[in-house]
Order: structure tokens, then C-alpha cells, then sequence
């Protein structure tokens, strides 16, 4: 089979060379079969690997061909609902809450372990600042960091008007709040380095050899079009491009898109105006903005939801007048990539975790804010399979619902909920 390219991206573009990894074209045995090689997949897989493992990672693609190759490259901390929500779910205890509360803040520092240990190099920076454009959303910010603060995580600061010009050059915000914790990285090599480091660690990835079906029992078979693995487990992590391979999974979460634009080099002087410290920012609203420079001095920029995964047909026309807002300083930079992917929503937006059977492991559905979250996931996927699977369960407890108006309604009511959701934001209320 010939290799997929990458779909054309800025990552795409400057990503650090890497090997074809062979189709899987015969019968294997392995431990652990893992399906995905985005971060889900390949974080299981080291944790699996350091733990005496053997797995085998079967990639639909190339290794980060989803969202974890196009993504913002923002190291957002905690997940995309707020804790207390969390606190406040139906079946969730006070120590499962306490314990998904605590990891929400471990993924930045997984990220920042593996990158030291293996000699990652994709451009990580520290530092990430929350936007407000209202007085609501500053008082959620402040109610933000107490919250935190309750979970152990004080890195925090707010920012009043005159600290958020400091850091982002835009008149549209009123404050905000800087995690010293945040961060970013160049997403596609993050992935390409720490498939590498599953390599190096006996692991084996075969890219180009989508799961085509599971073979469900004591020891189950994940098939391929021209092999097979039979694995003592089975870790699923293909997130929004998994389609319908686990029909229990699609039922309750739905892909999603959302467009990214990098403008061309902006030179130092204007990239250092408009982001004096080179964090990343994103906004407060229900459907946000977010964006960064390169580490070659470009401004990166995304934004919006498209409900369903649609492909626009036109991203710079959609993703181009939200940089302006902005940044009405860029009106004449010309934009060099513009391209989408995909996350996966759930109805309550907490990411799904679980497990089919006893040797089928899954997690999926973080719903916007994943590049922390996945790296936990593939802790808690492994800590569950050696058996110690407290905070593995705390997840699982995590209440799910399908969403209203099944497969046909979920579209159009999501993105009518989002319409609502828009105005309130705009109004400030
Ligand atoms: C444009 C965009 C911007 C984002 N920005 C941010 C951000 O700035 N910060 C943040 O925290 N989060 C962000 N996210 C979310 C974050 O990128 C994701 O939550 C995270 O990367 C999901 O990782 P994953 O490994 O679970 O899934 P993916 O990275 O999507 O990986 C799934 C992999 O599984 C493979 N696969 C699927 N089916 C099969 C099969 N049958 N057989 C074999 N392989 C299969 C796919 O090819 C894919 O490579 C963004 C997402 C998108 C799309």
C-alpha cells in the first residue's frame, strides 16, 4: 500500500524526518495490541513498554496522522469541562473526583518528562494564557484558580487589563490568566519523537494497517487487511477517526473539526509585538480561539467547531477574519497553510473511558482540550492493564449520555446549543 501523505499542514511541512513504518502483512502476537498512533496510543505504549509489555501499535495512517498531528500545539492543563462540574456528577464519589482532579494537571508534566528523557526536540515552550473578553468570564477565571488551587495546582496568575497587554497584543480583553504550567509544543513532532522513544523501547508500529475488525474473546484478534495481532488486550485509540470499528464507542460521542492557519514568518519585531513572551493563548468563549507563534516566528491560529467533521471547503475564509480581530495589525500577512482535523466530542464534554469485555481498553472524547488529557489516558490505560486500576475507575464512573436526537438530530442540535452558547458570550452574560 502506498504511504498516506500527511494532509498538508505547517507541521506537515517542518516535521523532523521519520521512517515509513512497514503495513502489518502477517500474524503476530503481542501483550498489548494498540490501535492509533496518535497520543492516546503511543503514550499507552511507552507506559506499557517501561512496565515489560509487548505491544504492537497498528496505525490506520502515519503515526500523529490525527488530531495529534494537527492540533494547536497548546499544553492546556485540566480537561474541557471545569472540575467542579466534575465534583458535581452523578456517580462520581468525592475521592474518584479528587483523583481525576489531580490528574488534570499531570499530562503537562508527562509531556515535559518525555521530551527531556528522549530528546524530543518540537519546539516546547512554557507558559499559556487564558483570554477574557467580559466580566463573567474573568470571574469564572478567578473561580478557576481557587479551584485549582484546591487540587494542588497554584502556578496561576491573573492578569488584570494592563497584564494581558503584556502578554498578547490585542485591545479586545479585559484580563485573563497566566498557567505557568501551559505551555506548547509542535504537536506532529511530539508524536514522530515519542514513537521513536516506543521504538526504542522494543515496541512495533505498523502504519498503514487500519483495524479492520476485533475479534472479541479471552485472547482477542485485532485484523488488518493483510495480518492480524492476538493480544492478551486491546487498547483502542483512534478518537475521531475510528469510525464505526467499536460500534459501542460511536454511539455516544461525535467527530468534530476545527481549522488551523499559519500565517507566513512574521520577522522577530512583529512576532515579539504581538506576543511579547511567546505564550499561548486561548480565549474564554463556549466556541474559542486559540493561538501561538512557530518556533520560526509565525502566528498559528485556530478557531471554531465544525459539528459532524464536515470539510470546509474554504478554511482561510473562515479562520483569516478571526485572526483580523484579533490581530488587525496582520490584515497584509499572507497566510501559507490553512488545513483541519478532527477531535471528538461527548455530550458531557469529559472524556470517555472504559473498558469492553475484559481485555478491550479504550478512551476517547476529550473534546477539544486533549494534548494533557491523552497523555494521562495512556498512564491510566497502562496502570489499569498491570492491575491498579483506582484511577482508571475514577474516569469510568464518569457519567455518559448519548446525544440528543441520536445520529440523524446531533448535528444540527449541537450546533444550535453552540449558536446559543455564541450569544450569551457576546452579550457577556
Ligand atoms: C485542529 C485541532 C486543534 C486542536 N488543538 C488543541 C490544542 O491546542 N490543545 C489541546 O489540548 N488539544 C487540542 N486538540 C485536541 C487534541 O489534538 C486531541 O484531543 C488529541 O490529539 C487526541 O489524541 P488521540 O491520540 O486520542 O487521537 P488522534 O490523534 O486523532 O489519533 C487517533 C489515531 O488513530 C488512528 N486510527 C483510527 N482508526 C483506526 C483503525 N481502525 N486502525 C488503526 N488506526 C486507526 C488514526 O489514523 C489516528 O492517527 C485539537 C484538535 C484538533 C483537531
Amino acid at each position: 500500500m502506498p504511504n498516506t501523505p500527511y494532509p498538508s499542514s505547517y507541521y506537515a511541512a517542518t516535521a523532523n524526518p521519520a521512517p515509513a513504518r512497514p503495513e502489518l502483512e502477517e500474524a503476530k502476537q503481542a501483550d498489548v495490541c494498540v490501535i492509533g498512533a496518535g497520543y492516546t496510543g503511543l503514550s499507552t505504549a511507552l507506559f506499557l513498554l517501561e512496565h515489560g509489555f509487548s505491544v504492537v501499535v497498528l496505525e490506520a495512517a502515519r503515526v500523529g496522522f490525527g488530531a495529534s498531528g494537527r492540533n494547536g500545539g497548546q499544553i492546556v492543563n485540566s480537561y474541557s469541562r471545569d472540575l467542579d462540574t466534575i465534583e458535581r456528577s452523578v456517580g462520581v464519589g468525592v475521592e474518584q473526583a479528587r483523583l481525576i482532579g489531580t490528574m488534570a494537571f499531570e499530562g503537562g508534566r508527562i509531556i515535559r518528562e518525555r521530551v527531556a528523557r528522549h530528546r524530543i526536540d518540537c519546539d516546547l515552550k512554557d507558559g499559556g494564557v487564558f483570554a477574557a473578553f467580559n466580566a463573567k468570564q474573568m470571574h469564572h477565571l478567578e473561580s478557576q484558580k481557587a479551584l485549582w488551587a484546591r487540587y494542588g495546582h497554584h502556578e496561576l496568575e491573573l492578569l488584570d487589563e494592563q497584564g494581558i497587554r503584556q502578554v498578547v497584543a490585542c485591545d479586545r480583553y479585559i484580563g485573563g490568566m497566566l498557567d505557568r504550567t501551559g505551555g506548547h509544543i509542535h504537536p506532529l513532532n511530539l508524536a514522530l519523537g515519542e514513537a521513536a522513544a516506543v521504538e526504542s523501547l522494543g515496541g512495533v508500529i505498523h502504519e498503514q494497517s487500519p483495524a479492520t475488525r476485533i475479534e472479541r474473546g479471552a485472547n482477542p484478534v485485532v485484523h488488518t487487511a493483510s495480518g492480524s495481532v492476538t493480544a492478551r488486550y486491546v487498547v483502542v485509540a483512534g478518537n475521531a477517526y475510528l469510525g464505526n470499528l467499536v460500534p459501542e464507542l460511536a454511539a455516544k460521542s461525535m467527530p468534530c473539526g476545527t481549522q488551523v492557519i499559519t500565517t507566513e514568518p512574521l520577522g522577530e519585531e512583529l512576532a515579539s509585538q504581538l506576543l511579547p513572551q511567546d505564550y499561548c493563548v486561548e480565549d474564554c468563549n463556549y466556541l474559542l480561539d486559540y493561538y501561538r507563534l512557530s518556533a520560526d516566528k509565525r502566528l498559528i491560529y485556530g478557531g471554531g467547531v465544525v459539528y459532524g467533521a464536515r470539510d470546509p471547503a474554504d478554511i482561510e475564509a473562515i479562520i483569516r477574519p478571526k485572526m483580523l480581530k484579533t490581530f488587525p495589525q496582520l490584515k497584509d500577512v499572507k497566510i501559507d497553510y490553512a488545513w483541519t482535523g478532527n477531535f471528538l466530542m461527548t455530550l458531557s464534554r469529559l472524556p470517555q473511558v472504559g473498558r469492553i469485555g475484559d481485555n478491550i481498553y479504550y478512551s476517547q472524547g476529550c473534546s477539544g482540550h486533549g494534548v494533557t488529557y491523552t497523555h494521562v489516558a495512556g498512564k491510566v490505560l497502562a496502570e489499569a492493564l498491570r492491575g491498579q486500576a483506582e484511577r482508571f475507575d475514577a474516569f469510568a464512573s464518569l457519567p455518559h449520555y448519548p446525544f440528543p436526537g441520536g445520529q440523524t438530530l446531533r448535528v444540527p442540535l449541537s450546533a444550535l446549543g453552540a449558536m446559543y452558547y455564541s450569544l450569551r458570550d457576546r452579550l457577556g452574560f
